[in-house]
């Protein structure tokens, strides 16, 4: 059978893929979707509640696996991990060696299981990151822009001071201020007039029902009910899910035809689609589209691609640390799964952190203060094809990582120094008390200016775009999803100028 045609197809539905489709939805082009999550919102199970909670988590959880893998491993060194029945859940963890990625699957990508923490990196470090990129002009119009239609809000401030759900925020704060550490509100895609509404017990709870990693049934502004709703709203765009994009390659006129793996919810392969296209946008996340790319140069598909494809992946720096408080200092039994404050030292000159205040949300006391340090690590990694599996394997080493724990160490010594008090070390599997063994952040295995133009254009194929987390290189200083929103913007705007006629 010919393959299907579709004038422009993004893969994923992730923040990159989802500012491409909308854009070029409302250009009046008509675009396909392919996403090799589920749809998670609209249920015809009679269950109003897609996801699970983190306290009771069931086989939504988590993408194709027996056990959950939550970031805090352990407490008390008891493993909290439950068993689960294998389906298309909407959390994943990459495994690579020594280093594994968190990342969403579904219709919405990362923002279905995300902190919805969004945050513009300092200019001065964007420019650093990317200086071929105008900084002005993101900071005049993309990151407002992408900020707009992100729905992002800010804590009211007085509520703050009050709600018992941030008493765990609080207490980090008087913390880090006591060691001469700044704080600062983060803004989130998370509602907080929602929030507050759960506290006085009118709505149904969501990020004060431990919902966060495996999903919020209510309060956040998922990409589902942003970019993803624009998109359809222009009737040009349509969403296949359970579609897994396998291999790219060149259709005779010039544009590129995709083998299509079809899932079940279990997982497996109940059939394969060929689709063809004039315009491809990748938009997969730092892993997928890296793959997908690397995977197409090393099999000769798009033998052409640069060498680029693969290089300068990093973590965001991330490390994940707790600290044990005394026994006057609570942290609460209640505790907003989103946070909304940061410990700000970027600008120190040796250690640069910016460190997230992060809720343990176990409905019960724990003494516990838990963060997620984002670190300035020069270390890169590449991906290499592993031609026996087929897939991408990223060459991350953990001695990599240890400037990044230095610099949270430097950070968090400090507080403990101040308060007298200890780091945990029962959180994590074993006695470590950094763990910087995973990342929620992947950036890069694209890179802008290297792999694709300075718009996403990929060298050497035409009409071939990256428009996902794969084009930044390895390190944004904050969470990256504002980021990654902004510069699809402002690669889309440019892209739809110069190359549809
Ligand atoms: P993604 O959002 O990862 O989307 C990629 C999509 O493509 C996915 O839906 C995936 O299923 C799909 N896909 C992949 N391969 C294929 C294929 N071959 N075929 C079809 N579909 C495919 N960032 C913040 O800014 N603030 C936060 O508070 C924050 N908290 C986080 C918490 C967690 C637990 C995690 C995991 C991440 C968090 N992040 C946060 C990071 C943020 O979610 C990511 O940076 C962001 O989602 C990346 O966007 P993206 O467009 O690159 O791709």
């Amino acid at each position: 059978a010919p393959a299907e045609h579709s004038p422009a197809v993004v893969i994923g539905t992730g923040y990159g893929a989802a500012v491409a489709a909308r854009r070029l939805g409302e250009a009046g082009i008509p675009t396909l979707m392919l996403e090799m999550g589920r749809q998670w919102t609209e249920l015809e199970t009679g269950d109003s509640n897609p996801f699970c909670d983190m306290l009771r988590p069931d086989k939504r959880a988590m993408w194709l696996a027996e056990r959950t893998e939550m970031p805090l491993a352990s407490f008390l060194w008891f493993d909290i991990n439950r068993k689960i029945d294998r389906y298309t859940g909407v959390l994943d963890r990459v495994h690579h060696g020594d280093m594994s990625v968190y990342v969403g699957r579904g219709v919405g990508g990362g923002s279905l299981v995300n902190g919805a923490m969004a945050v513009a990196p300092k200019r001065e470090y964007f420019a650093e990151i990317l200086p071929s990129v105008d900084a002005g002009e993101m900071y005049r119009k993309y990151f407002p822009l992408a900020e707009t239609e992100l729905g992002v809000n800010h804590i009211d401030p007085d509520w703050f001071e009050t709600s018992r759900a941030y008493r765990y925020a609080r207490v980090s704060r008087a913390h880090a201020h006591k060691a001469g550490l700044a704080t600062t509100f983060v803004p989130s895609v998370y509602d907080f007039d929602y929030m507050r509404r759960e506290e006085n017990g009118e709505v149904p709870r969501s990020a004060l029902a431990g919902e966060v990693i495996y999903g919020n049934n209510h309060g956040k502004r998922s990409l589902d009910q942003t970019y993803l709703a624009a998109a359809l709203g222009t009737g040009n765009v349509t969403i296949s899910t359970l579609h897994e994009v396998r291999a790219i390659e060149r259709a005779a006129d010039g544009g590129y035809l995709l083998t299509v793996r079809l899932l079940d919810e279990s997982g497996e392969t109940i059939g394969t689609r060929q689709l063809s296209t004039r315009y491809l946008f990748l938009g997969a996340g730092s892993l997928g589209s890296t793959e997908l790319l690397l995977r197409a140069r090393e099999t000769g598909a798009l033998a052409e691609l640069p060498e680029a494809i693969g290089k300068g992946w990093g973590p965001n720096g991330n490390v994940m640390l707790g600290r044990a408080n005394h026994v006057w200092d609570t942290t609460g039994a209640l505790q907003s799964g989103m946070p909304a404050l940061g410990i700000d030292a970027w600008d120190d000159p040796r250690h640069p952190v910016f460190a997230e205040i992060a809720p343990a949300p176990a409905g019960v006391e724990l003494w516990l203060s838990v963060y997620l340090a984002i670190t300035k690590n020069p270390e890169r990694a590449e991906f290499s094809y592993d031609r026996s599996t087929d897939s991408a394997r990223l060459n991350w080493r953990a001695d990599q990582g240890e400037p990044s724990i230095a610099s949270a160490k430097a950070m968090f010594d400090k507080l403990n120094r101040a308060n007298k008090t200890i780091y945990r070390s029962d959180l994590f599997g074993d006695t470590r008390r950094f763990e910087n063994r995973f990342t929620y952040h992947p950036l890069g295995g694209a890179v802008l200016g290297e792999a694709t133009d300075l718009y996403g254009r990929v060298h050497g194929y035409p009409r071939l775009y990256v428009t996902d987390g794969a084009l930044l290189p390895g390190s944004t200083g904050v969470n990256p999803f504002v980021t990654i929103t902004a510069l699809a913007e402002r690669n889309m705007a440019r892209v739809l100028a110069e190359d549809f006629d």
